[in-house]
């Protein structure tokens, strides 16, 4: 498997928003919609888009994922119960930049995470880890894990928004600590492994 990180560019790169895209042979998905559609047809190279999986629907994380429905003939993973934050400042947390975000996607587009998904050839572990909002997962797809804003290189993800906890916080970070995977993969900033994430764990919880 081959991942591609791309950075988003919006508002100059400042939220410095990673978009993956994931290749094996022809076929691939998207993990996050925040970069630019030309940036992910590149990255592509001609792989055909199986299903777009978001981490949480913050703006930073869908911020082109209209573009990304209209080029590509692929479902969108979302946790079930939450599409209204497509559509609400509060929740999509673009009040933040002072903008009232709203995303049209369709209904039909829609997919709710299972457990596990097979997509394709891919074989997805779905980890449900509230705290930093309460649509958040973690995605473990070979030994790599995708873990959105819930854990980064070098720390956590904030848990003072409208929809965050920062018990569901601590109990995704201790369910974390019992997956096994190589690579880390964060919804911002650098790719680290899983040593450095244990690390960065330990300064929140025993
Ligand atoms: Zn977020």
């Amino acid at each position: 498997m081959k991942i591609k990180t791309i950075k988003s560019k919006f508002m100059r790169g400042s939220f410095d928003q990673n978009t993956y895209v994931l290749i094996k042979g022809k076929e691939a998905i998207i993990i996050d919609a925040g970069a630019e559609i030309e940036d992910v047809k590149n990255a592509l190279q001609g792989a055909k888009v199986l299903a777009i999986l978001i981490t949480h629907l913050h703006f930073d994380h869908i911020w082109n994922i209209e573009k990304y429905l209209k080029e590509f003939d692929a479902d969108i993973f979302i946790v079930s119960g939450h599409q209204n934050y497509f559509d609400d400042s509060k929740l999509n947390a673009s009040f933040m930049i002072r903008k009232d975000m709203h995303f049209n996607v369709s209904e039909k587009r829609l997919k709710n995470y299972a457990k596990k998904l097979n997509i394709g050839s891919f074989n997805i572990d779905v980890f449900f880890t509230p705290g930093h909002s309460a649509d958040s997962v973690c995605l473990l797809i070979e030994n790599d894990l995708f873990s959105g804003d819930t854990v980064f290189d070098d720390g956590i993800g904030r848990t003072d928004l409208f929809d965050s906890s920062n018990e569901d916080m601590k109990n995704s970070l201790k369910l974390i600590k019992t997956i096994n995977f190589d690579f880390a993969y964060p919804g911002h900033f650098n790719s680290t492994d899983r040593a450095k994430i244990l690390k960065t764990i330990s300064y929140y919880i025993d």
